[in-house]
């Protein structure tokens, strides 16, 4: 395969001489009337119909007991995590191969990452490494889950289903009950994806989605917390709007809360990209399908869902032979106004988190060295 062969092939698929980004929001549905309709309302900050709307559309859409609305992805986990009982100095383990808001959200709750290795088939956590290091570093106590050498807490684990492929939810389910730590997902990536047929976001407790604008749907800036009960939800509502008590006119506040409510301008977006998500998502797999068939014959292997999930395929991505062959690839399409994108930077090579403790990352590594995304954004395919 030659990098020119598939610029062609990209320029084919989008029908244009143009630039080719990687993913790019389209909006040819109810958008425009929606907005408008929140700006003549006046309504278009924190409370609102649209917001309700949303909130109600995801419940329905993922099948969870309760969506809470939020002003980002990144906030979204933030209130997850603090709703799962995360606490100064605890660890949770984590993916090195994610985005780096995966960690921000677990550092501005005190705590701090523990890494540990992904599966070559989802590309996300990997519940044998989780164990490994667990059996390696770890024992359960009375109290719960700890980390022998500091005495400090494992509280969660938040897996990522990196580009939408879910992680084995079955086998991570399992290690965490054997050692007694919390599920929190980082579905950011993942509207749309479902694991044995129930949607990602909806296993642990939490979960956390974003309608960031290179998502697969958008709100401009959004997330929403999945949470299993209506409890949990009410609580969550509670904490992130300001931990206000109901009353016609008073200001009361029971517990220092969060100020990340999503602006009903925002939802009224995320309503009108809702009603798109099914046919976005039918694009894109036939999109996935194409890539797969023009790489058949090569020796670059294209990443296809894992065989017990039903992937969003958010982002495309191809595992290149080698290091060389990888950044060849990504000078010359992005030479030639395609673009593509080498992975996240591992999380241990960052400053913040140099010096955290891991477990062996051979194959982030490997992944790190040898994969790019390929343009995702859905596009109508006639041919
Ligand atoms: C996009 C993303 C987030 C955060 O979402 P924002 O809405 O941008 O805050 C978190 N984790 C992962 C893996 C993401 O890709």
């Amino acid at each position: 395969m030659k990098p020119a062969s598939l610029v062609e092939f990209v320029r084919d698929i989008y029908q244009t001489d143009d630039f080719i980004p990687l993913h790019a929001p389209t909006f040819n549905g109810s958008e425009q009337k929606y907005v408008q309709e929140t700006i003549e309302s006046t309504f278009v900050s924190s409370v609102g119909k649209f917001v309700d709307q949303f909130e109600q559309n995801i419940e329905a859409y993922t099948g969870t007991q309760k969506a809470v609305a939020t002003v980002n992805g990144t906030a979204a986990l933030h209130a997850a995590l603090y709703m799962a009982g995360v606490q100064r100095g605890d660890f949770v383990i984590t993916q090195a191969l994610t985005f780096v808001a995966t960690c921000n959200a677990l550092h501005h709750m005190g705590a701090e990452p523990i890494f540990v290795d992904v599966s070559p088939v989802s590309l996300g956590l990997c519940p044998k490494a989780m164990d490994e290091f667990l059996t390696e570093h770890c024992q359960v106590v009375e109290s719960g889950c700890i980390h022998k050498k500091t005495q400090r807490p494992v509280r969660a684990v938040v897996p990522m289903h990196t580009f939408g492929h879910p992680v084995e939810l079955d086998e991570l389910l399992a290690v965490c009950q054997k050692w007694n730590i919390a599920l929190v997902e980082d579905a950011a990536e993942s509207l749309g994806s479902f694991y044995k047929g129930k949607h990602t976001g909806t296993f642990g407790d939490f979960g956390a989605v974003s309608f960031n604008g290179n998502k697969i749907i958008t709100t401009g800036g959004g997330g929403m917390v999945l949470c299993r009960t209506q409890e949990l939800g009410a609580r969550t509502k509670h904490i992130t709007t300001t931990a206000k008590v109901p009353h016609p006119y008073e200001f009361y506040h029971d517990e220092a809360g969060f100020n990340y409510r999503m602006p009903n301008l925002n939802a009224a977006l995320g309503c009108a990209q809702m009603e798109v998500l099914d046919q976005y998502l039918a694009q894109k797999r036939v999109l996935a399908n194409r890539y797969h068939s023009f790489f058949e014959n090569s020796d670059f292997q294209f990443v296809v869902e894992p065989e017990y999930a039903q992937s969003n395929y958010w982002l495309n991505a191809l595992i290149c032979p080698s290091a060389e062959a990888r950044d060849e690839l990504l000078k010359q399409t992005n030479d030639s106004g395609v673009m593509t994108r080498p992975i996240w930077q591992l999380m241990h090579r960052l400053p913040m988190f140099k010096d955290v403790p891991r477990g062996d990352l051979t194959q982030s590594e490997h992944i790190e060295a040898h994969l790019i995304n390929l343009p995702s954004s859905p596009v109508l395919l006639e041919k």
